[in-house]
């Protein structure tokens, strides 16, 4: 038996219900926790594959699991969240979640996101010997290069480095303050205006049309996600 083990952390009893039968009928396990203590308890003892998370729990704040998860360790961290807490998934986001689900999710949406979260877990590369190669984008760090179908791409510095930044985290949404972060070393009002134009360059360089996106996924009011 090598079903992959998932903790949902979530205080709803009718969500705990509809995650376990999704879970269940999908070859995952399921291990439940009503509140945050019972939670970060069973991701200790238990070190499950993923956590699902709940930010509204009675007993703590959602970010506080993410940060304690995130001492000790990789584990990926799905948040649930509702529809109109944007500024929540950018927090969650920033203190270390994997990625979000919106509320109400269907079970075809939450099994498509754990089977990327699970894809990562585990598979930490070094930046040096990253290498990229899905849907026609070829990047090769060590010897930093890009192709798009074959043919060789030429990057500015800034657009490379995004670009890489965003492959390191491919299907994962990627908050515009840590894009910044990572690729400016800073952020502030001015420097969300270098985000857009350049992630406008990158594109044209890589062909994809914003509206139908190929590679690079504009996530409103969040960041950008590059497909994986
Ligand atoms: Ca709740």
């Amino acid at each position: 038996m090598n079903e992959p083990v998932i903790l949902c952390i979530e205080d709803d009893a009718d969500i705990r219900r509809f995650l376990r039968s999704t879970l269940t009928a999908n070859g995952m396990q399921t291990l439940e926790a009503a509140n945050g203590k019972e939670g970060l308890q069973l991701a200790s003892s238990r070190s499950p594959d993923v956590i699902l998370l709940d930010l509204g729990l009675p007993d703590m704040d959602g970010m506080d699991i993410i940060r304690q998860v995130r001492d000790w360790g990789a584990t990926p961290i799905v948040v649930l969240s509702a529809r109109d807490r944007e500024r929540d998934k950018v927090a969650a986001l920033e203190q270390g979640a994997d990625d979000y689900l919106t509320k109400p999710f269907s079970a075809a949406e939450l099994i498509a996101r754990l089977r990327v979260a699970l894809r990562h877990t585990g598979r930490r590369v070094s930046d040096a010997e990253f290498v990229f190669d899905r849907g026609g984008l070829f990047i090769d760090n060590a010897a930093r290069r890009v192709t798009l179908d074959g043919a060789e791409v030429r990057l500015t510095p800034i657009e490379y480095k995004l670009l890489l930044t965003l492959a390191r985290h491919a299907d994962k949404v990627l908050p515009h303050s840590t894009l910044l972060a990572e690729v400016w070393g800073r952020h502030g009002q001015d420097t969300q205006t270098y985000l857009r134009i350049h992630t406008q360059h990158l594109r044209e360089k890589l062909k994809d049309d914003p509206l139908n996106p190929r590679f690079i996924v504009t996530e409103p009011g969040i960041g950008y996600r590059l497909k994986g």
